[in-house]
C-alpha cells in the first residue's frame, strides 16, 4: 500500500516473504503480552534479558561462531565494529562498492581508508602489500545490495590471511538466502570471516542485526561500543519473533527454492529487455538503464500499471548506470513475475 493504492510490490528485501509468516507475527505477539512493547533501556542497564540471550545462542550455534552480540540496526553494527576494532596506525581496506554504512564509518574512523576495485582480488592484495604500522581491516559485502553480484570470499579471505588482516564480511543480503539451510553466502563459499555481519531487516522479514565473532572480541565490544553501551536495546519481543523467524530459516527450503525458481522465471524472461540485465543470480535482479531520467520515467510507467519498483541513480550507483532495482521475493507468484516482464515489455516499445 502507498497513498491508499495497492502495487504489486519488486522492490521489498523481504526475500523469503517471512514478514507476513504467521508464527513469527504470533511469537511477536506472545513476545509482547510477556515482555511488553519495549526493552526499558540499554542492555547494560536492564534492556537484556533471556529473550536476547536466546536468539543471540541461536544464532551463534546456526553460523558456527564463538558469539553473537545484537545491534539495533545494521547500520548501527557497521559504525560500531569499525570504531572499535580500528586506529589511527591501521588501514582499512574495502570493497569500492561496499554499503553506505561501511564506508561512511571508515571515513570517519582515524585510520587510513583505500578501497579497493568492485571484486578485484588483485587490487585489493595491491593495496595490503603496502607498508603500514598497524593492522590492516579488509571490509566487503557478500551480497551487492545494488548490483545483487557476490564477492570472491574465498580468495578474499586468502589474500586476507597472508597480509595478517582481519576481515569483515556483511552479509545482509545473503543471510537466510543463500548457503546450507540459509547459512548466508560465508557458509555457501566456505569462509569464516573474523567478523561476520547479519542483518534482519532483509530476509527475516524485520529488522535488528548482529554481529558474530570470537569470545575477546566480544567481550571488547561490550565494553567499547558505544552503540551498545548508549543505545536502547532491541525490544525482547522482536527477539521472539527473530528467533522463529531462524527456525524458519532454517528449517523450510522451499522459501529458498520459490525464491529461486522466481530468480530463473524473471531472468528467463528478460533476456531481451532492451536494457542490460546483470548477471546476478541472486534476489536483487537491477536492470541498468542508464541515465537519469529514463530510469525514472520506467519507474514511473510501471506505477501507472500497478507495479512498485525503484530507480536508483548516482550517488547511490556510479554515474551512467542508472537502474531498476528490481527484487524478487518468495512470494511472488508466476503471474505476478509476468505482469512484470508484460509491462516492461510494454514499456520498450
Ligand atoms: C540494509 C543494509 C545495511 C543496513 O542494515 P539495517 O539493519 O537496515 O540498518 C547494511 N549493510 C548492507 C549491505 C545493507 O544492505
Amino acid at each position: 500500500m502507498q497513498n491508499g493504492t495497492r502495487y504489486l510490490n519488486f522492490s521489498s528485501n523481504d526475500y523469503l516473504g517471512i514478514s507476513q509468516h504467521a508464527q513469527v507475527i504470533s511469537a511477536w505477539q506472545q513476545g509482547a503480552e510477556i515482555y511488553g512493547v519495549g526493552s526499558g533501556g540499554s542492555g547494560h542497564v536492564t534492556g537484556y534479558n533471556e529473550a536476547h540471550q536466546l536468539f543471540e545462542e541461536q544464532l551463534a550455534d546456526w553460523l558456527g561462531y564463538p558469539r553473537a552480540l545484537l545491534f539495533i540496526s545494521g547500520f548501527a553494527a557497521n559504525q560500531a565494529l569499525i570504531a572499535a576494532f580500528t586506529e589511527k596506525s591501521d588501514r582499512i581496506v574495502a570493497d569500492k562498492l561496499s554499503h553506505a554504512s561501511l564506508l561512511e564509518a571508515a571515513m570517519h574512523s582515524p585510520a587510513q581508508l583505500r578501497r579497493f576495485a568492485h571484486n578485484d582480488v588483485d587490487s585489493l592484495q595491491t593495496l595490503l602489500e603496502q607498508p603500514i604500522d598497524g593492522q590492516q581491516l579488509v571490509i566487503t559485502e557478500g551480497v551487492f545490495s545494488m548490483d545483487g553480484d557476490a564477492a570472491p570470499l574465498a580468495e578474499i579471505a586468502q589474500v586476507t590471511r597472508h597480509a595478517q588482516g582481519l576481515l569483515m564480511v556483511d552479509d545482509a543480503h545473503g543471510i537466510g538466502v543463500m548457503g546450507n539451510q540459509g547459512r548466508g553466502s560465508c557458509d555457501h563459499l566456505q569462509v569464516k570471516p573474523d567478523l561476520l555481519v547479519v542483518t534482519f531487516g532483509k530476509a527475516f522479514g524485520a529488522s535488528g542485526a548482529a554481529v558474530l565473532c570470537s569470545e575477546s572480541m566480544a567481550d571488547y565490544l561490550l565494553q567499547f561500543a558505544r552503540h551498545l553501551i548508549y543505545s536502547t536495546a532491541m525490544p525482547p519481543a522482536q527477539a521472539c519473533a527473530l528467533s522463529t523467524a531462524l527456525n524458519v530459516i532454517r528449517r523450510d527450503d522451499s522459501r529458498r527454492l520459490m525464491l529461486q525458481a522466481n530468480i530463473a522465471r524473471f531472468r528467463a524472461g528478460a533476456q531481451s529487455l532492451p536494457w542490460q540485465l546483470m548477471s546476478s543470480q541472486t534476489a536483487i535482479q537491477p536492470l541498468i538503464v542508464g541515465e537519469n531520467q529514463p530510469a525514472v520515467n520506467l519507474a514511473a510507467t510501471l506505477r501507472e500499471r500497478g507495479i512498485w519498483v525503484t530507480a536508483i541513480r548516482p550517488p547511490t550507483v556510479p554515474p551512467g548506470t542508472a537502474r531498476l532495482r528490481i527484487t524478487l521475493t518468495a512470494s511472488h507468484t508466476d503471474a505476478d513475475i509476468d505482469m512484470l516482464l508484460e509491462a516492461l515489455y510494454d514499456a520498450a516499445r
